[in-house]
């Protein structure tokens, strides 16, 4: 990488005119600063042949440069330690997998057979080797093996610049305001961000989940990627804006833009100091009814945001969302060792733990090729083998995870959630292998979920919902998926931009559905939760809480708001309202009474 230093040459920066580039958004907020430009730069690196003679020197060479790079990993490895935990945590992953690659395995053996075999200089046989493994990796077409080429080849500069004794540019020395404007950002970088002097950064490449999207949201540092001229448009010193909420960058913004941009940054600073106080008050109604706001998580990662958004556990734990681009599922001990760092990351809080819900548009092209068999033709993947179904065509699939379930369930409180449930026959099926799982880990003298957790099933197709009186009387908890549940009542898939304006939770058709299984819900005493997009919709609150719901699961970042609307209404208006909503069959009508709720 080469960098230059901050130029505070504002005269020079005015008499640019603004431009104003899009991107990503990837964490929000706004970040006004001197741009501090990071761009890959070129390394000089002399590469030629050697005579027989040398090799032993230069082999030599290599294995100095090798303990330098690995010694550099170590103390980045203490710098990102010193992180907020979450951006620390993921940096010590990816650290480590560097560490791994110099460790002694196929890349240093491959080295050291070109500088031995081809007689070359260290530097061409890293380069060489390097660009070998990363080719390999990059020509399979996947994503997943796209990035681990680029690690690959993050490892061979950092082996080259250890042969050649250039270091780093440092990011540590960046001036406090800076905004960091870079083509992209390594792990390594990131470990050297000091977030007390980074204001914001923005990268001409990445995406929502990239390495650099993740620490920064963890850093909460505003940022966008993919902006794609970002590198050539921006100079040093230019006066730039990283609006991270809507994924502009601004550079040299006139005077009348600094200033809106000033007084939004002033506006959102506000508003979430207001949240982070209103997410440590109880969710209670005005006339005392206590609400329970819970977070559905995907990884343990998400924890802190939950924790901090005040949830009062996991109402659903999306099991699949980390394994979907996994050629193959989880043995049980990983299995449970990520799911008992998430129960013992809630600290006693319950965790309800949906079983894998793959199938649908839930289902990577390596999964599908690896479950082939269970899926049938899948011409139709929504209504095809989804859900519990697969679970119960693959029963060892479930069983794993069951076993891993409960012996999670040995760290904290859990309860086990079904997603895509229609029949009580599947919700007796499942309980009977996880009596017999239960023994069989009895058996082995693990410690497990003590007694075995509630089991409940999702609500989330309509002969779910019309049959829940019946599932009421086999299961232990109802979760209302309305997503599914507006996908499949009104045959509008999801994901189909076409009928994306027929999407529409608040037809009277999902409405009654709703009703009809929360009433069931109540009158078998069964707790009843909502975890679709609507429970994080403060707009729909009043009407789920007068619909008789008492258990709201959602976003982490939706939690506050959510709870502010709660701790705003009156359960017993909200019922009043929510019936003359039921008595509408207007969708508009509808929608006008909910919004007039105040
Ligand atoms: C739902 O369908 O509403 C739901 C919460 O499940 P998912 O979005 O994971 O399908
Ligand atoms: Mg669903």
């Amino acid at each position: 990488m080469t960098a230059a230093p901050p130029r505070q040459d504002a005269a020079a920066a005015r008499a640019r005119p603004e431009r104003v580039l899009t991107g990503v958004p990837v964490a929000p907020g706004i970040a006004v600063g001197v741009a501090w430009l990071s761009a890959p730069g070129e390394l000089s690196v002399p590469e030629c042949p050697i005579a027989p003679d040398l090799v032993e020197g230069e082999l030599q060479r290599f294995a100095e440069a090798l303990a330098l790079a690995q010694k550099q990993l170590r103390k980045l490895k203490t710098k990102a330690a010193q992180h907020p935990a979450a951006a620390a945590e993921e940096l010590q992953v990816l650290l480590d997998a560097r560490l791994q690659m110099l460790a002694g395995g196929r890349l240093v053996r491959g080295i050291e057979a070109r500088i031995r075999d081809h007689l070359v200089n260290a530097e061409a046989a890293v380069r060489a080797e390097v660009g070998a493994i990363a080719d390999s990796f990059a020509k399979m077409g996947d994503s997943y093996l796209a990035q681990r080429a680029a690690d690959v080849r993050e490892v061979g500069d950092r082996l080259v610049r250890a042969l050649l004794r250039t270091p780093y540019q440092a990011l540590q020395h960046m001036p406090a305001g800076s905004v960091l404007i870079a083509w992209d950002l390594t792990p390594s970088d990131t470990a050297l961000l000091d977030p007390s002097r980074v204001g914001g950064l923005a990268t001409a490449i990445g995406s929502r989940d990239s390495h650099t999207a993740i620490i920064a949201r963890s850093l909460s540092l505003p940022a966008v990627v993919a902006v794609a001229e970002i590198v050539e448009v921006v100079e040093p010193g230019d006066l730039v804006i990283v609006d991270g909420t809507e994924g502009r960058v601004v550079i040299n913004p006139t005077p009348e833009t600094a200033d809106l941009y000033a007084k939004r940054a002033d506006d959102m600073a506000r508003e979430r100091l207001r949240l982070a106080r209103i997410a440590k008050l109880p969710a209670v109604t005005r006339d005392g009814v206590a609400i329970t706001l819970s977070a559905n998580l995907e990884l343990a990662r998400d924890i802190p945001a939950a924790l901090a958004a005040g949830a009062a556990g996991v109402g659903l734990l999306r099991t699949e969302m980390p394994v979907l681009n996994a050629d193959a599922l989880p043995d049980e001990d990983e299995q449970t060792r990520t799911l008992s760092e998430i129960v013992a990351g809630m600290n006693g809080r319950p965790v309800t733990i949906r079983t894998l819900d793959i199938g649908g548009d839930k289902l990577s092209a390596k999964l599908r090729r690896h479950l082939a068999r269970e899926l049938g033709s899948n011409e139709n993947p929504a209504l095809g083998v989804r859900g519990i179904r697969l679970g119960l065509a693959r029963p060892e699939v479930l069983d794993t995870q069951l076993a891993a379930i409960l012996r999670a369930g040995a760290h904290g409180s859990v309860r086990i959630l079904l997603p895509m449930i229609t029949s009580v026959t599947e919700v007796r099926a499942v309980r009977e292998r996880l009596d017999r799982v239960a023994r069989r880990l009895r058996r082995r003298g693990l410690a497990i979920a003590n007694p075995l957790p509630p089991v409940g099933v999702m609500i989330e197709v309509p002969g779910a919902a019309l049959a829940a009186d019946a599932l009421a009387m086999e299961s232990d908890f109802f979760a209302i998926g309305t997503n599914d549940l507006t996908m499949y009542t009104l045959a509008i898939d999801r994901g189909n931009d076409g009928v994306a304006a027929l999407y529409n939770p608040l037809h009277p058709a999902v409405l009654r559905l709703i009703q009809f299984t929360i009433q069931a819900g109540l009158r078998a005493r069964r707790p009843v939760s909502v975890c679709g997009e609507i429970a994080g919709d403060p707009r729909y609150t009043s009407l789920l809480v007068g619909l008789g719901v008492h258990d709201l699961s959602m976003a982490p970042p939706s939690l506050p708001r959510v709870k502010e609307r709660v701790r705003n209404l009156s359960a017993r208006d909200a019922a009043l309202r929510a019936r003359q909503v039921m008595e509408e069959w207007d969708e508009t009508a509808i929608a006008a009474l909910l919004d007039s709720v105040d």
